[in-house]
């Protein structure tokens, strides 16, 4: 069959500031010199916190844009195409994994690839791209973009391709309730003209706002997904959902089948509001560990795509499903994604891979409760023995409210093979109480608040394989430690075979 996709939002010469050569002075000389300041600033400090091993992507930003606002707007115009990428859980992997086959495609990208996703964050990636006149020297912009700055990245930067993930509930002290999150995203893409969405048809909250816009393409996956060597714990009843009523009246939502929290199938008991119609399906998942599946959609030629990776777990399935969804609207062939997709390397913590003393030890981020469920159920699949340190703190960046950690399935960890935890962070005594509500056995629960000796206690502890939970503002601390014990490990023929699986 041959593949007719709509209008697509390539890159586009004609985008307002174009391609052209121009300077900063084309604002005024007064912006060009607070833009060069700017500039040079973000450049120097760059350098200075990364000499000292601190990471470069927020704080250059903070400065640089107390000196030019302006400038993410400057740098921004000038992109051939930019795409952007927000929702909750996801993003991070959905927006690498979409830079890694735009580079396939031979574009180059410029990227917050870190997580560093707010306006500091965009800021800092773009003046790490620019020349000194504001000149970008990649072709595409790719901007992960945290769910409650939408509004203010996208007054100084204005998306072609907006991919949106899910919504979960998540840092209640900053987001507030879900609804608004929603809300907020709805009001912003209605003042951006043009833009294309792409969007996760499964998740009732996402699809509201492409529903209530009339113009977004969907993905989805049909037929349950289950991790099914989890069984009988990858059940999905009694989980934390975050939506079961129609966000245009009110009514009860009624589900064929759940994928995971409230992704799944549904339709409203009393209006017309229900799944939309997928652009791109995702079936036949032959396993989900790692994963692959099928996408079937009008934009591959043929009707359909064999996607494999490297990635693990349901939620990951999304994530590949979204990134080669958004690379098909950008025109970018079937070939070249199926080919790009199993040697992307993941992200810090994003179920990273490292050897500590002799035993695979995997780094996962964790923020809110429908994100830590996904990653117990992958933790849960493996055989064997499991010792965890599980990290929490309650920073901004964290949310300062750990109350979400009593609406997480923790009791799924009380398991025979589960034979350790050790309760970390400044929340760790916190993490120690839940888990004893869980009902773990108090024998197998510690308390290390300190990264380094929970480290320590980790190595002592018995199972073959090693887990580390952590919250955002753990998370770094924990991959640097665990790169240098990894470093001092001895070597392992097989474990490295071992934790190949989840790089
Ligand atoms: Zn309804």
């Amino acid at each position: 069959m041959a593949v007719q996709p709509e209008a697509r939002p390539g890159p586009d010469p004609s985008r307002p500031g174009g391609k052209a050569a121009r300077g900063p002075s084309g604002k005024g000389l007064l912006f060009g010199v607070r833009f060069l300041f700017a500039f040079l600033l973000s450049r120097v400090l760059v350098r200075v916190l990364k000499a000292f091993g601190y990471s470069a992507t927020s704080l250059p930003g903070v400065i640089a844009l107390k000196v030019c606002p302006g400038l993410i707007s400057h740098i921004g115009d000038a992109y051939e195409l930019v795409v952007a990428v927000t929702g909750t859980n996801g993003k991070t992997t959905t927006a690498n994994l979409l830079a890694h086959i735009l580079r396939a495609d031979g574009y180059t990208v410029a990227h917050n690839t870190e997580g560093a996703n707010m306006l500091n964050g965009v800021a800092a990636a773009l003046l790490q791209d620019c020349t000194w006149t504001g000149e970008p020297r990649s072709r595409v912009a790719l901007i992960e973009v945290d769910e409650g700055s939408v509004g203010r990245v996208f007054a100084q930067i204005k998306p072609d391709l907006l991919v949106v993930t899910n919504y979960f509930r998540d840092q209640l002290d900053r987001y507030f309730e879900i609804d608004r999150t929603a809300a907020l995203l709805l009001n912003v893409v209605q003042e951006i003209s043009g833009l294309k969405l792409v969007m996760n048809g499964d998740d009732p909250l996402v699809a509201a706002i492409g529903h209530r816009l009339g113009t977004a393409l969907y993905y989805g996956a049909e037929g349950e997904l289950r991790m099914p060597a989890a069984a009988p714990d990858s059940d999905t009843a009694g989980e934390t959902r975050e939506r079961g009523y129609c966000s245009l009246c009110g009514g009860l939502l009624q589900y064929r089948y759940y994928h995971y929290g409230q992704l799944g199938s549904y339709r409203c008991s009393q209006c017309s509001f229900e799944r939309p119609a997928l652009d791109f399906t995702a079936f036949s998942a032959k396993q989900l560990s790692p994963v692959s599946f099928t996408i079937s959609s009008r934009f591959f030629p043929g009707g359909r795509l064999e996607c494999a990776s490297s990635l693990h777990g349901c939620y990951n399935l999304y994530n590949v499903l979204a990134a080669a969804s958004a690379s098909a609207v950008l025109g970018i062939s079937g070939d070249t994604i199926c080919a790009a997709l199993p040697d992307y390397q993941t992200a810090t913590g994003r179920l990273e891979s490292f050897v500590l003393g002799g035993r695979p030890c995997t780094l996962a981020l964790i923020k809110n409760p429908a994100g830590l469920n996904e990653v117990i159920k992958t933790v849960l699949v493996r055989p064997g023995g499991k010792s965890l340190v599980i990290a929490i703190n309650d920073l901004a960046a964290d949310g300062r409210d750990v109350s979400w950690l009593w609406d997480a399935d923790f009791e799924k960890l009380c398991r025979e093979d589960i034979v350790s935890v050790t309760c970390a962070g400044r929340r760790a005594a916190d993490m120690a109480v839940r888990m004893k509500y869980a009902g773990l056995p108090v024998e197998r629960i510690g308390v290390v608040p300190d990264a380094s000796e929970a480290l320590k206690d980790l190595s002592g502890r018995p199972g073959e394989e090693l887990y580390v939970l952590a919250t955002y503002t753990n998370l770094f601390n924990y991959a640097k430690l665990l790169h240098k014990a990894e470093k001092s490990s001895p070597p392992v023929e097989e474990t490295r075979e071992k934790v190949g699986r989840a790089s």
